[in-house]
């Protein structure tokens, strides 16, 4: 006679399990690999992609603030923009011909 149904197996626990951690691992790693420069005056927030960025450092001399360098993470070798130190001005933008400097409104 067949009294309930079984509802996880110990592989299906471990499935879920390891999904998750991959999960958090991928957020953990994203966050590493963008900048958030919030404290920029002016309308927008200017971030580097992690994805589109080729670290060729075009956009580097161009910054009057210098707040961008040059830096290896997790072995990728990419642009990161200090929060501190951004102004907000856009030259970064129009600078890097790989659509790795990102502009977003600041949320209010
Ligand atoms: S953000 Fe653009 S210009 Fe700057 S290093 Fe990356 S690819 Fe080059
Ligand atoms: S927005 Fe201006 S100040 Fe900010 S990182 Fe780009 S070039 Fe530098």
């Amino acid at each position: 006679m067949k009294i309930g149904k079984k509802v996880g197996t110990p592989s299906s626990i471990t499935f879920v399990s390891s999904a998750y951690a991959l999960l958090l691992m991928l957020l953990v790693f994203m966050s590493n690999c963008i900048d958030t420069a919030t404290k920029a005056p002016g309308p927008f927030v200017y971030t580097t992609s992690y994805v589109n960025c080729t670290g060729c450092g075009d956009c580097v001399e161009p910054c009057p603030e210098k707040a961008i360098k040059i830096i290896e993470t997790q072995h990728v070798i990419r642009a990161s923009i200090d929060a501190d130190k951004c102004v907000g001005c856009g030259e970064c933008f129009f600078h890097c011909e790989f659509n790795a400097i990102e502009r977003k409104l600041k949320e209010e």
